[in-house]
């Protein structure tokens, strides 16, 4: 059924869906007068398209505006919601902030996404820039950045505190590390090692994920940490060959599934996992679960934590 909410409607209503680029599909579908506007049963044969809607009553007729429709055998189930350097848009924390890991874990979201520096002397910092307050982290100690504040006025964590916090809590929200790309594939294979071994001494290996822009990076997590999901962020790259280095997941922007939507296929085909960034409006989150993705990573996870459960509820009722 089409669902049309709004007021005015009268019984006898005709809606009519025009195909933008193609006027002669025209479909007039009687109406039912509902509490919220109107519904009408879609057509058989009706393709998936962009649609001028319109109200026609007698002889006149009102244009409402476009419509987009998308034609499945199945409704999905809704994608898993990973936020973006934690959940800190509704709140005062800040991004990658000790505060918004633990809104993000009291969210019972799948995933918290954060962004892991290393030091020249080897400790490993959340932060999402290069640089904080001017100090760029990978070139300077850690007596030299440890203090840096946060907008919230945190002092920057480091990875060991957010692993500490991971250890004690209950929730079944993973921590999603993204090791930034440093400057040289060494340098990112030696700190992907120092991650996985930080994490391993944790004793949270169950709970965290792997995510680079650095292949170099991927390949090392994939060694060090198997069985653990490792997604390369980067894009361009298809998933048999991410495959062959070991990695289980694809974690590309939105722009690379509009480009490769078969790259979803190929990747659950590869028993991959396929993960978009970084989606926030809902009509963009509703498209990439309809091509079947696993992972959304958003700044907005409560407005994708309701598309979720709308899918959910939808694939299971088969409507
Ligand atoms: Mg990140």
């Amino acid at each position: 059924m089409y669902q049309l909410v709004g007021t005015g409607f009268k019984e006898g209503d005709v809606l009519r869906l025009q195909l933008k680029y193609n006027a002669s599909k025209t479909y007039d579908l009687p109406c039912t007068l509902t509490q919220m506007g109107v519904a009408a049963q879609m057509p058989e044969g009706i393709e998936t398209g962009s649609y001028r809607l319109t109200v026609v009553r007698g002889g006149e007729s009102q244009l409402i505006g476009l419509t987009n429709l998308v034609v499945m055998d199945q409704i999905p189930a809704g994608a898993q919601v990973i936020a973006h350097r934690g959940a800190w848009n509704t709140t005062n924390a800040s991004q990658n902030s000790v505060a918004s890991l633990k809104n993000a874990l009291a969210m019972n979201v799948y995933g918290s996404e954060t962004d892991v520096w290393s030091t020249s002397d080897g400790h490993l910092m959340i932060n999402h820039d290069a640089t904080i307050n001017g100090i760029n982290i990978e070139n300077s100690t850690y007596a030299q950045v440890k203090d840096q504040k946060l907008k919230n006025g945190e002092t920057i964590p480091q990875l060991q505190d957010f692993l500490n916090i991971l250890k004690t809590s209950t929730s079944p929200t993973k921590l999603v590390l993204e090791l930034k790309e440093h400057s040289t594939d060494s340098r990112n294979e030696e700190v992907a090692k120092a991650v996985v071994a930080a994490v391993k001494a944790a004793g949270v290996q169950d709970k965290v994920e792997y995510i680079s822009f650095s292949l170099a990076g991927c390949k090392t997590f994939a060694k060090e940490a198997a069985g653990t999901r490792v997604a390369y962020l980067k894009g361009g790259v298809a998933p048999a060959e991410l495959h062959q280095y070991g990695l289980t997941g694809i974690d590309y922007n939105i722009a690379e599934f509009r480009d490769h939507p078969e790259w979803v296929k190929q990747a659950h085909d590869l028993g991959m996992s396929t993960n978009v960034w970084t989606v926030d409006a809902t009509k963009d989150m509703a498209a990439m679960t309809n091509l079947g993705i696993d992972f959304i990573s958003t700044n907005k996870p409560t407005e994708a934590t309701v598309i979720k459960t709308y899918y959910d509820e939808a694939s299971k009722s088969g409507k």
